[in-house]
């Protein structure tokens, strides 16, 4: 079976490496010339609206996938004329905007901050006025790694925000006062098989997520699997979808869902039984699903802007290297680690050893 996947970057790289066992060969759409995926399949090297290439991909593709949410909506609607594409261009129209994101939310009686649509300066003062401060300005589109948003402090803050952010759709969201940050992985087959790994806690810096820890028998894990359900279910979704929550008050409240395989489950291609890559591909090829379970403890740690020396990583026990062979550059992510130890104390000394590399 081939794969066609829309984007080329790591997450197309690391989609790849999962299916060829499973026989499944891969093309990517990718405009860069040096898209990292393309060692690992055929390079469409064009750019998302490209009518002949889209063209080619859907002929040559059993089935269409994407690696990045932002894809133009014109470009989904083209494919799923020709080639089943998962998962479908509602669950893409509803994840890319901020707006309808958190309204079906809402819709579905997840809890998530307030929020409220701003299409100009004088929408984010009202808005700033019911909400209060601090709230957070957020792009509807286009937002990725802390990119395209900003923290209202103070009432100075807010006076030339919406300009500051480019003038373009926005939202502004309550501020959260969250104790944690965690999301889960699901995953939803063809006839609906749904399945989730562990809650995973996460911790960013500037934005960009840099350590992801598995849980064992979180107590949200339930309400977050209830939630994750809703919004699979709703969507009619086939593959993986990442759910990312703040931990706030004991309970959760919704951030933002990804259509798609994420970094917070890179752990999983060492940790648990079957990849949430491998996953993704079973369940878009129409294949039952692999189990979610963990198989120890693990985490998974960024590198940023470069990858550490390779011979340091690979000295440190339980820790497994994922190099994407992509341009080192500052704030770029260009590798992880994946460690997987017996037991919880070893987990966290080995995170210190491979944050040591890193510091
Ligand atoms: P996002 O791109 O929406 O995932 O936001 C990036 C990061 O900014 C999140 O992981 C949080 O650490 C922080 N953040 C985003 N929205 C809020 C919010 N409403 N309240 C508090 N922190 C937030």
């Amino acid at each position: 079976m081939k794969i066609g996947i829309i984007g080329g970057g790591q997450l197309g790289r690391m989609l790849a490496l999962a299916g060829t066992p499973l026989g499944q060969q891969f093309a990517f759409l990718d405009p860069a010339s040096d898209a990292c995926a393309a060692a690992l399949g055929e390079h469409l090297c064009a750019a998302y609206d490209d009518r002949e290439q889209l063209r080619q991909l859907a002929e040559d593709a059993d089935v269409v996938t994407f690696e990045f949410e932002s894809v133009p909506a014109e470009t989904v609607a083209f494919l799923e004329q020709h080639v089943p594409v998962f998962p479908n261009a509602e669950s893409l129209r509803i994840a890319r905007d901020r707006w309808f994101e958190k309204s079906m939310f809402r819709e579905l009686g997840i809890p998530t901050p307030e929020f409220a649509d701003i299409q100009c300066q004088a929408d984010l003062n009202n808005a700033v006025q019911n909400i209060g401060l601090p709230a957070v300005l957020k792009t509807r589109t286009l937002g990725y790694d802390g990119k395209g948003q900003k923290l209202l402090r103070q009432p100075e803050d807010v006076i030339d925000a919406f300009a500051e952010l480019g003038s373009v759709p926005c939202i502004l969201e309550g501020f959260v006062p969250f104790t944690g940050e965690v999301s889960l992985v699901a995953v939803r087959s063809r006839d609906g098989d749904t399945r989730c790994y562990p809650l995973v806690h996460n911790t960013h810096e500037q934005g960009i997520l840099r350590l992801s820890v598995a849980s064992t028998e979180h107590p949200l894990q339930a309400q977050a699997e209830n939630y994750a359900g809703r919004v699979l279910d709703k969507l009619n979704y086939v593959g993986v979808l990442a759910f990312e929550f703040f931990e706030v008050d004991g309970g959760l409240k919704a951030n933002e869902i990804a259509p798609r395989v994420h970094n917070s489950g890179h752990w999983t291609i060492e940790g648990a039984e079957c990849s949430q890559f491998e996953n993704h591909l079973r369940a878009i090829a129409g294949l039952p699903l692999g189990s979610t379970a963990k198989v120890g403890e693990s985490a998974m740690l960024n590198f940023i802007g470069e990858v550490p020396a390779v011979a340091k990583v690979t000295a440190i026990p339980d820790c497994h290297l994922h190099h994407y062979g992509k341009e080192f550059k500052p704030g770029r992510k260009v590798g992880h680690a994946t460690l997987r130890c017996t037991d919880a104390a070893v987990l966290q000394s080995r995170i210190a050893e491979v944050q040591a590399l890193i510091d």
